[in-house]
């Protein structure tokens, strides 16, 4: 039989494989889900920022977000 040894080789080698094939099917919707960001407006500058990245202020049921702290503290709310 001189098949045996190809089988265990292909065994081993899903064997292997596996782990890695696991690794990219979670790390994939990680990504997708991190990539697409929304821009919002700071409302003391204009400045457009990266939601992800913004400083958040939740006033009054409505979040507010702004490019730095210096722009949050400056916000009056009105
Ligand atoms: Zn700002």
């Amino acid at each position: 039989m001189r098949l045996l040894p190809i089988l265990l080789l292909l065994v081993v080698a899903v064997v292997l494989l596996l782990p890695l094939l696991s690794r990219i099917r979670l790390s994939a919707p990680r990504a997708r889900r991190t990539l697409p960001d929304e821009l919002v407006k700071d409302p003391v500058c204009q400045t457009y920022v990266v939601k992800s990245r913004a400083v958040r202020r939740t006033d009054a049921g409505q979040v507010r977000y702004f490019c730095s702290e210096q722009c949050a503290r400056l916000d009056t709310g009105a």
